[in-house]
């Protein structure tokens, strides 16, 4: 799965351990690590709808997958 929106480095997660997309249902979630001025962060978006958690300060992807896992159990 490639998108040419972000120059970032692209990992899917392991659906067993993230949630499917609260929005739109698909399973295929990325992590997109990236350079920021401070150093590298991660994001975690869903590839069927671009739903999108950027905390900006997230250092590993573990941070990213909880945040994520826990929106979708709202
Ligand atoms: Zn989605």
């Amino acid at each position: 799965m490639k998108n040419d929106f972000t120059c970032g480095d692209i990992e899917k997660c392991n659906p067993e351990k993230t949630k499917p997309c609260p929005f739109c249902g698909s399973k295929e979630i990325v992590i997109d690590k990236y350079e920021h001025r401070a150093g590298e962060r991660f994001r975690i978006f869903c590839t069927g709808c671009m739903a999108m958690i950027d905390p900006g300060y997230a250092q590993n992807k573990h941070t990213v997958i909880e945040m994520w896992n826990k929106r979708t159990a709202q």
